[in-house]
Order: C-alpha cells, then structure tokens, then sequence
C-alpha cells in the first residue's frame, strides 16, 4: 500500500489542459488484495487482508478492510482485532509477480518506455506515441482498460508532465481512478501537501523542516535554496527540494533497470533454537528465489545467507558460487553451511545458539540465462561436493514444481528436506563474508 499522503481536496478536476503532460504513473489498487479477489471472486466486496502469521505485518488490504481501519505495516494481530470478520490470506508473491508481468507485458506493447518501479506500479512516457492517440488521457483510458481485463484488477493513472506530480496524481486518484494535472498547475498542486510527500523527505528530514516550522510543500517553497541547505546540510539536496517544492522534477523515465538481487525472507511464527526448523524455512525461501530466477530467465552466482536474532541483532554472510545457479539444490548445498555457521558453534549440534526470529536469503551477481554458460563444476572447495546427477534430477524436479506453484500458488507444493544436502557446517569451508549488527 501507497504510504504517499492522500488529500480529498485536491479529488477534484484541474482542467482538460493535456498539452505536455506526457508521463503517466500507474498503480495497481491493493494489488496483492486484488490478485486474490480476482482468482477468487466469491471475496469480492468482503475485507481481504494479505499477510499471514500472528506475528507478521499486513502486507496489503483492500479497500473493504481499510474502512476498519486496517493499514499496510499493521500488526496483523491488531488487524484481527480491528476486523475479526476479514478474510486472512498469506502472502502468494509467485501468483503476484506472475499477475505483474501479464499487466507490464502487456502494457509495454504501448511503449517501451515504461519503467516498473515495483511489482504494482510503473511510469509510462507516451511523448513519443501522444499523437497517434488523442492524447494522454486516452492512453490512460486504454492503460486502465488493458489492465482489468488481462488481470481482473483495477488501477489508478496520474497523468502530468513529470514523474513527481503524475506519482502524487495517482496516489491521489486512488481507488479505480484518474486524475489529470495540467502543467501549468504543477506548483498549485504540489503546494497543497505536506512536505513528507516529496520523495527524498523521509521522517527523520520531516521532522527537522518540521523544527524549522516548516510543514508545508507551500511553505518549503518559500524558502531560498540558501535557506534549505542551512537545514538539510547537503546543496544537492537543498536544489532538487527547492525545485520539488515549485512541482518541478527533472527525472527521466528509464526503461527497464537490472535486476541486482533477488531476496525473501520470513518470520518465525515464534523465536525458535530448532536447527531443523530454521533449515526447513531457509529451505522455502530457497525454492521461491529459485523460482523467479527461472521465471525471470537470471541465473545467480552469489548467495547471503541472513539471520536476525530475537533481540533483534542479525549476521548475514556471503559466498560466491564456483558457477550460476538456479536450482534451489544448488543454492542449498552452500546456503546451508553458511547458515549453520551463522546460528551455531557446534558443529553437531540440532539447537542453534541464540533463539532466531528471523531468516532469509538472498541471490545477487545475476546475469541473463541466454548468456551465461553454466559450466560443470570441476572441483569445489568442499569435502562433500555436490553429487551432479542428482543436481541434474533435482533441476528437473525444480521445473514440474515451477508449473504447479504456477497454477496453485507457491505453497501448494514444495520439496521435503533432504538428506542429500543437510551438511553439517564443520563439513564445508567456503570462503566468506561475514558481517553482523
Ligand atoms: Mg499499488
């Protein structure tokens, strides 16, 4: 969910003028809810909330449920209190990414100049193809359009002549809508918010503008450039809020950026010591990277193991693979001797040292399938390398797994611990880097 303030008084038009309001941000409505309503549409019009158990967060709740006061970030406990009625799902990221990709795909047979800043939201720059249409409130039209029907969700469209006024129009559009704002009412616009929703004013900036008596954009604008970087003690920053605050912002639409990692991790329902249970929850994590890395056709070759503690320090160490991966096999056989180094001092012990609240994993170094050779490993640093065959086997297995978490949702399926890859940690030396908080 949006945290970007939302105000029912700018809910209004400000005029038909679409001459150089070329960028459009759009942005699903409680997506991963919507997701959910749309693959079950007998939850149309109750409370869904998504995020699942009794010590997580709310991820994302429709509209529905936010009428109980539910908001994204939200204990889910307190969530249950507020509306016991609700509908509780988990989380089902797969399901998600692959509606994503099905709506951006699509939207990007408009344009290429479409750059997805999340899962549920993207800019769109229509400069280039505004005059084959009848400008950009039709191509939003059309956008909102394509979107219900290959996905079933709705989505809001701002639509400005920059990134900064279209993202806040959206925002503001929001649900189910579409809010134009003529450039020349760029500043008026912006003048009507607070400060902390201008990107790059985060609380701890708020806070200070806020000591300064400063709690408007409008206010903000009226200061010099001088002025600013008295308060935030840096001039760059003092020249884009200065600019931000008139509704000026000189971002570009960039298609496409790189992925540079691939991340998930989960809360324990409760802290826990029990090594089998961590290893089982990293093990999950592993098959759901794997999956999108093959999804998304990036091979990996770095994997960091994290683990956050019940007093809520955390370690997380590094290794780079002797080759890319995507198998969650491959990832294991390394992923788990870090782990076990991270958590315990004793090598044959079935308790971790400290109780855990947390574990995750994530892969970097990525590169496109299509052209990353994936070369046999001829020896590893380890004394039980992996067995290749059964890699291979498991690779296998990985893709049957793909197409039914594809159809069923990412927990409908996964692989048991195995016993193949429970190394115990005095067994495998890698090479790392450790660091910890
Ligand atoms: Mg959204």
């Amino acid at each position: 969910m949006s945290t970007s303030p939302r105000l029912e008084s700018v809910k209004h038009s400000w005029g038909h003028d679409e001459i150089g309001c070329s960028i459009l941000h759009v942005d699903m409505d409680a997506f991963f809810a919507s997701c959910e309503v749309a693959r079950h549409p007998h939850l149309a019009h109750h409370p869904v909330i998504i995020g699942t158990g009794s010590r997580s967060v709310v991820s994302t709740a429709n509209y529905e449920a936010r009428q109980f006061g539910i908001h994204s970030a939200q204990s889910l406990a307190s969530a249950h209190r507020l509306c016991p009625q609700g509908v509780f799902l988990p989380v089902d990221h797969q399901y998600y990414s692959m509606v994503s990709r099905r709506i951006f795909d699509q939207l990007r047979t408009l344009t290429d100049h479409l750059q997805q800043v999340s899962i549920d939201e993207a800019y769109v720059d229509v400069s280039g193809i505004v005059y084959q249409w009848k400008g950009p409130v039709a191509i939003a039209r059309w956008i909102r359009q394509r979107v219900w029907d290959v996905a079933h969700v709705t989505c809001s469209v701002g639509i400005a002549s920059n990134m900064l006024i279209a993202k806040l129009a959206s925002t503001n559009a929001k649900p189910n809508g579409m809010l134009l704002i003529p450039a020349s009412r760029n500043e008026e616009f912006i003048h009507m918010f607070p400060v902390q929703s201008v990107p790059g004013i985060g609380p701890a900036t708020a806070k200070v503008l806020h000591q300064y008596g400063i709690s408007t954009v409008q206010q903000l604008s009226e200061l010099s450039v001088t002025q600013i970087q008295d308060i935030c003690h840096s001039s760059s920053l003092a020249y884009y809020l200065s600019e931000a605050s008139h509704g000026i912002s000189r971002r570009k639409v960039v298609p496409r950026k790189p992925e540079k990692s691939i991340s998930e991790e989960r809360t324990f329902t409760q802290d826990t010591t029990s090594l089998a249970e961590v290893k089982t929850l990293v093990q999950h994590c592993a098959d759901d990277i794997c999956l999108k890395l093959r999804s998304k056709q990036l091979v990996a070759r770095t994997i960091t193991v994290k683990v956050r503690f019940a007093d809520f320090s955390y370690r997380t160490k590094s290794f780079t693979c002797p080759s890319p991966f995507t198998s969650s096999r491959y990832l294991m056989t390394y992923a788990f001797p870090l782990l076990c180094s991270l958590i315990t001092t004793d090598h044959s012990a079935v308790e971790c040292d400290r109780p855990l609240r947390l574990a995750g994993l994530s892969v970097s170094k990525l590169s496109a399938q299509a052209q990353t050779a994936i070369q046999p490993e001829l020896s590893l640093e380890t004394s039980q390398a992996p067995d290749h065959r059964f890699l291979e086997k498991s690779s296998q297995a990985e893709h049957v797994l793909d197409v039914i978490k594809t159809k069923y949702g990412d927990n409908s399926i996964s692989f048991g611990l195995s016993p193949q890859i429970k190394l115990e940690h005095g067994e495998v030396m890698l090479k790392h880097e450790d660091h910890q908080e």
